[in-house]
């Protein structure tokens, strides 16, 4: 599996149904103990780091930046230890997640599929970086490379993935209740006119 299918596996085996959620809370779930501090003297420090301790993996976030960048930075962070840059590892639920080379890209392409799946932005009609900031709350710099592959695959005409369209039906009523309001408009306007 690549960095965005193993996001999307997280999210269905965890029954994530809404955006934004609790990355937090998940991090719990996978059994990743999740810090709000910075845990030594780093010098590149960025705001976030994972660590594996005696095979315990942690995440450590720096507090002082705003909410949207600690919730990607989380992401990120929890995509090294799931794609196995710190070393091979097995989740609470058994899962085993095996060994990698380090590679911002690839925790950057989880962090990206966690927060914001492509798939739910498409189907809610989700196509800027200013409506992801509103729906999902994160920053337009970590928003701006999901933004262009929504726009291209609404182009193409990429059909989703078996698994995409498996966390489709899990996002479901989220989607009834965030599809943008100019669809739910036009029906007005016809329901209006049929009455
Ligand atoms: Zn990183």
């Amino acid at each position: 599996m690549n960095p965005k299918e193993i996001a999307q596996h997280v999210l269905l085996e965890h029954g994530i149904s809404g955006l934004p959620f609790g990355v937090g809370d998940l991090s719990r779930a996978l059994g990743i103990t999740a810090k709000l501090t910075k845990p030594f003297e780093i010098q590149e420090w960025g705001g976030g780091i994972a660590h594996l301790m005696n095979n315990e993996p942690y995440i450590f976030v720096d507090p002082s930046y705003c909410i949207e960048y600690q919730k990607f930075t989380a992401a990120h962070e929890i995509g090294h230890i799931l794609l196995g840059h710190l070393g091979s590892w097995t989740d609470a639920n058994g899962t085993q997640y095996a060994n990698r080379k380090c590679n911002e890209a690839e925790a950057n392409a989880f962090a990206e599929e966690l927060t914001m799946p492509e798939c739910v932005l498409m189907s809610c009609g989700i196509t800027t970086v200013r409506q992801i900031k509103k729906l999902c709350r994160i920053l337009p710099e970590d928003s701006k490379q999901v933004v262009e592959r929504v726009r291209q695959r609404l182009k193409s005409g990429d059909p989703f993935t078996p698994t995409e369209q498996q966390l489709v039906r899990q996002f479901a009523d989220y989607i009834q209740q965030h599809t943008k309001k100019s669809v739910c408009r036009k029906e007005r306007a016809a329901c209006a006119t049929n009455s």
